[in-house]
């Protein structure tokens, strides 16, 4: 028995678990186990890595994927449109929530001096609560964008990944509540989380490139045209923001963001549509710069 414990034990490649409790709030930490290379060939085979494909940040969903593998594109739209409509939700109160205390304090200040009544400092921390519930739901997406992500990278073989870069912001191009503008912040953070479980999983830096993604949106990725946004699957005329891409140079009608993410992938090629600069994610490159 003891031994078995010990052999345990031994086997153990991560921390256990830990409580913590912080003031009043209680946070479980599970410390994240990288598969070892016999459970990785148990669940997908040994496999060459040879493919590559592009990321895009998309418009309505939170990741655009494209793998190019012998000549073949293969694409994923990762949305996760539940915890997103959830964000979107807490966000909107907390806005309310914020212009109502505004009000209710401008209010009293004229009035009187002294420290502010228990109703407004009470919403305060009702507000402080909905901000940190909304940052909590941008951690999980992060987190479940970059697992499907990576997931579908040792699926399709990607040895190569290229993102888009971080210090591009392009201005959301959807309307209103329509559009889900993925911000700096949280792309940042699920490119971070990609390439850490893509370094786990044995990929040098994590294999993961991040290109200037200057007109890739624009481009088609078949002859290299600027081409313009339609909004439906075979319409041919111009709507801003649009969801689908069309090319009236050579007839194809693709979604947008799957378009780019295939420019993507070239970016780095002399041959590209739009040819680009490309830097590799090194952690020692990026603190250089
Ligand atoms: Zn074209």
């Amino acid at each position: 028995m003891k031994a078995e414990v010990h052999d345990l034990r031994g086997s153990r490649r991560c921390a256990p678990p830990r409580l913590l409790v912080k003031g009043q709030r209680v946070t479980l930490q599970v410390p994240f186990l990288p598969p070892n290379e016999e459970m990785l060939n148990d669940v997908i085979g040994e496999q060459t890595y040879d493919a590559l494909a592009g990321a895009d940040r998309g418009i309505r969903v939170p990741m655009a994927l494209s793998v190019l593998n012998e000549g073949q594109y293969e694409d994923r739209l990762v949305s996760c449109n539940h915890l997103i409509d959830k964000r979107e939700r807490l966000r909107k109160q907390a806005y309310a929530l914020n212009s109502q205390i505004d009000r209710k304090r401008n209010n009293w200040e004229k009035k009187r001096k002294g420290s502010l009544p228990t109703v407004v400092l009470r919403k305060q921390r009702h507000l402080d609560a909905l901000w940190r519930k909304v940052r909590r739901l941008d951690r999980e997406v992060a987190r479940q964008v970059a697992s499907e992500t990576v997931w579908w990278c040792e699926q399709h073989n990607v040895k190569t990944l290229f993102f888009e870069d971080l210090r591009s912001y392009q201005a959301p191009g959807g309307r209103g509540d329509l559009s889900w503008a993925l911000n700096t912040n949280l792309w940042g953070r699920i490119f971070d989380t990609v390439r850490y479980m893509r370094e786990a999983l044995g990929h040098r830096y994590g294999g993961l490139w991040s290109v200037n993604p200057y007109h890739t949106s624009k481009r088609c990725h078949v002859c290299g045209k600027v081409g313009i946004r339609v909004e439906g699957k075979s319409s041919t005329t111009q709507r801003m923001g649009g969801e689908y891409f069309y090319c009236s140079h050579c007839q194809t009608h693709m979604h947008a963001d799957l378009n780019a993410a295939r420019n993507i992938i070239h970016v780095q090629s002399r041959s590209s549509a739009a040819p680009g600069r490309t830097n590799v994610a090194c952690p020692c490159l990026s603190n250089l710069q």
